[in-house]
């Protein structure tokens, strides 16, 4: 079965835990402060602060821009759930704009509409390493004076009009196993703005500027030494990786062209793609979508939904009162599966990945025109 995700691991990430192992500092130290600056510098932003986990540096950024009770989140409701639920650690009262059905990313339109009195920060997702779109996001940001954060934990690397994801607002990346580059698990917050960086290093630790100073209510999110070293060689190699995910990408986006019910991806004018998956939609295959997986999965292709449920339909938001009809999250999430994009597949892996779809899609059409006896 060729799978859908597989890290990277070799034997420089090995050297580099045992080096961390044998000098005895395993905790957050000075390959944690290093593993910042050059995630910092790569961004294009002077601060970077490492947390524990993609969700601890969404939840950290809010807590650094002081958002809280009584205030209005606006984010996507088609996306990993941490993206809404970092609002609710918060107090703040998450509200969903809808997704661009071409892209899958929040439409400027949709989130204009979801404002509030009461908005004050914006968390649009970069999903599936597509950027948003990120010129009439910050003038939205900027009109009504929003925290813009961008959750690019499927997006390091990406680009808008050439500028990095992650330095047009507060980024928030995640470095779980699945992701373009991993620490195991691992997250950091970006941010040009020196005050949420100050902010974001004391509430990752406790609160306390120097030990047993407790200024204000803080936490142990810090990564170790261990999950820097390897966040430092992985950084050294994402972009080659990331090339070979788009190279992938194009592969299967022509070998896909011409079968019919499958819509290959779309790359907005302007964007760097970085393919964390390669997504397509098929609404117009017979049996649907769930039909074309299990296809798939008996052709020896592995595929995974992201995602079935959008988060206000998930029984948590259900329970919180959420009726919101979001018709373009809602058909993505019936129609929508990823298939194998990753920098490991081969070269007969892609084919036979593009000739795997091509046969489901026809024996699925075929089994669904043929007439019973
Ligand atoms: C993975 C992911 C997260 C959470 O990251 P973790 O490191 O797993 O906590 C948040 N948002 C999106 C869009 C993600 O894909």
């Amino acid at each position: 079965m060729i799978s859908i995700a597989k890290p990277q691991i070799g034997s420089e990430e090995m050297a580099a835990v045992q080096d961390v192992l044998a000098s005895g500092q395993l905790a957050q130290g000075a390959k944690v402060r290093r593993f910042e600056e050059e995630f910092a510098e790569w961004v294009g932003v002077p601060h970077a602060i490492a947390v524990t986990s993609g969700t601890a540096a969404l939840h950290v950024a809010l807590l650094a821009a002081g958002i809280g009770a009584g205030d209005d989140v606006v984010t996507s409701p088609f996306s990993f759930v941490a993206s809404a639920n970092c609002a609710l650690f918060v107090g703040a009262r998450p509200l969903f704009a809808d997704i661009e059905p071409a892209y899958y990313t929040m439409d400027p339109a949709a989130i204009r509409a979801a404002l509030t009195p009461s908005t004050r920060a914006l968390i649009v997702v970069h999903l599936y390493g597509q950027p948003c779109a990120m010129d009439e996001i910050k003038q939205i940001a900027a009109e009504h004076n929003l925290l813009l954060v961008e959750d690019a934990c499927q997006a390091h690397g990406a680009a808008w009009q050439g500028q990095r994801v992650g330095s047009m607002g507060v980024g928030c990346f995640s470095f779980y196993p699945t992701k373009n580059m991993t620490t195991g698990e691992g997250g950091m917050i970006t941010t040009d703005d020196p005050e949420i960086a100050r902010k974001a290093r004391l509430l990752r630790e406790h609160g306390a500027p120097q030990r047993y100073v407790h200024e204000v209510l803080g936490y142990n999110l810090r990564m170790t030494d261990l999950q820097a070293a390897i966040g430092l060689v992985q950084l050294g190699k994402v972009e080659a990786w990331n090339q070979q995910r788009a190279e992938n990408a194009a592969f299967l986006t022509e070998r896909l062209a011409d079968v019919p019910g499958i819509t290959t991806p779309c790359v907005r004018a302007g964007a760097s793609h970085v393919f964390h998956q390669y997504t397509v939609r098929a609404g117009g295959i017979a049996g649907g979508r769930d039909a074309l997986a299990a296809a798939l999965a008996e052709r020896g292709v592995g595929s995974a939904i992201h995602y079935a449920t959008p988060i206000h339909h998930q029984p948590l938001y259900r329970d919180l009162g959420y009726v919101d009809a979001l018709p373009h999250a809602e058909a993505a999430a019936r129609e929508v599966l990823s298939l194998p994009v990753h920098p490991a597949l081969s070269h007969g892996d892609l084919a036979h990945i593009g000739n795997a779809v091509a046969d489901a899609a026809q024996a699925l059409a075929s089994a669904h025109t043929r007439v019973p006896a």
